[in-house]
């Protein structure tokens, strides 16, 4: 048989977990919180699927979970979004493949930044996009604009944005978000910023929606995923929010892809979302996190990067060894029993900057233990 997708291998994500259980060790590469989703929310869902909420949701999306996404936007961000511009689905990931698959065509040139998350590539690939990818700034993982004005073309048809950003946990500022509307300004080019670290954003910073820029906002494809605003990654839920033209092709491929998502889990959320402070403790909560994990590595040889978003904090190990970052992080697994994710599967170039990633989204005593193997390398 003929690959479509002949350069893939099995996701980093998959291989650090599978190596972490094997070998017992404290599995920080993988981002999913050790700690539960709120009580309240799980009952929210039993009480739905008792009230027999458990036959095929409407296509777009519950349109009670449509009208709480459309609250909490203008709630965050003060922009007033139509529940017809939201559609909901199987996380963030189905969310990007819908997204991709409506805009791009073959033969069309898709810009995106590395290091990327992993699954832009190999989508930009199934919809025969040419990808053209442009490598973040070394030491702060800003984006280098003046490439990207290089690199936009007659047949540049997307850009892909992720702010805050994995595995970097970077940030882009409005004046990024305007050079952006600047450089795409007048030009058949969509956007897709892929924001599901939204309230994971630290030492008051603000978060720089896509939505925010007026004009942007007419092209642009804003994508969130439930599964990290409420410690709920294996449940698999998330939401587009684009303009009705984008929209309407995008729900072209949701409904031919899973049609729609789980019923009672969607009432649930509309229901949780009511109340604000269920996702704004959220940066003081994980800032927390983050800086008890710089503390405790501290008295260690790892180099910590700077992190403003996400749930990742990397390190430099350079240091300590010149291994490639993909044998570093599978001996410090299955040597030291703390596994990580190297940072180079998600470079197109496969650059390696002696970099590993680890994930904060633990419990104190997780993020203790962990830092006193790494402490001992
Ligand atoms: N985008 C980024 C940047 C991510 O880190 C992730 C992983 N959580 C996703 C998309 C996919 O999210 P989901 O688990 O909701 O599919
Ligand atoms: N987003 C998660 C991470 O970056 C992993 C998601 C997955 O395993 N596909 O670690």
């Amino acid at each position: 048989m003929i690959s479509k997708l002949p350069d893939a291998q099995t996701s980093i994500f998959a291989v650090m977990t599978k190596m972490a259980n094997e070998c017992g060790a404290i599995n920080l590469a993988q981002g999913f919180p050790d700690f539960d989703v709120a009580p309240k929310l799980i009952d929210r869902v039993h009480h739905y699927m008792q009230k027999g909420m458990n036959q095929y949701a409407p296509m777009p999306g519950v349109p009670a979970l449509r009208e709480a996404i459309a609250k909490k936007i203008d709630h965050t961000y003060d922009v007033s979004i139509s529940p017809d511009e939201v559609t909901v689905t199987a996380g963030a990931t189905q969310a990007l493949f819908a997204a991709i698959t409506a805009i791009v065509h073959t033969g069309d040139e898709v810009i995106f930044f590395d290091p990327a998350y992993d699954c832009y590539l190999p989508t930009i690939q199934l919809c025969g996009g040419v990808p053209v990818n442009i490598n973040l700034d070394k030491n702060d993982f800003s984006i280098p604009w003046d490439e990207v004005e290089r690199k936009i073309t007659a047949k540049t048809k997307l850009i892909i944005i992720n702010t805050p950003h994995n595995p970097s946990g970077a940030i882009l500022r409005e004046d990024d978000i305007n050079e952006l509307e600047r450089l795409t300004r007048g030009k058949e080019i969509y956007v897709i910023s892929d924001e599901v670290y939204e309230h994971l954003i630290y030492d008051g910073e603000t978060h720089s929606s896509v939505l925010k820029n007026a004009e942007l906002r007419k092209k642009s494809v804003a994508i969130y995923s439930f599964g990290k605003t409420f410690h709920a990654t294996g449940w698999k839920m998330g939401y587009t929010i684009a303009p009705s033209d984008l929209t309407e092709e995008i729900r072209k491929v949701h409904q031919f892809l899973v049609f729609s998502v789980s019923t009672a889990t969607q009432w649930a959320l509309a229901d949780y979302l009511e109340e604000s402070d269920h996702y704004e403790y959220l940066p003081d909560f994980f800032q927390q996190k983050r800086d008890v994990l710089l503390r405790l590595m501290e008295d260690s040889r790892f180099k910590p990067v700077t992190c403003r978003g996400t749930y990742f904090q990397s390190f430099s190990y350079a240091a300590i060894s010149d291994r490639p970052d993909r044998e570093m992080a599978e001996w410090i697994t299955k040597t030291h029993g703390v596994a990580s994710i190297p940072l180079s599967p998600f470079y197109t170039d496969h650059s390696d900057n002696k970099q590993i990633r680890l994930c904060f989204a633990k419990s104190e005593e997780t993020l203790k233990q962990a830092a006193l193997k790494l402490c001992q390398i």
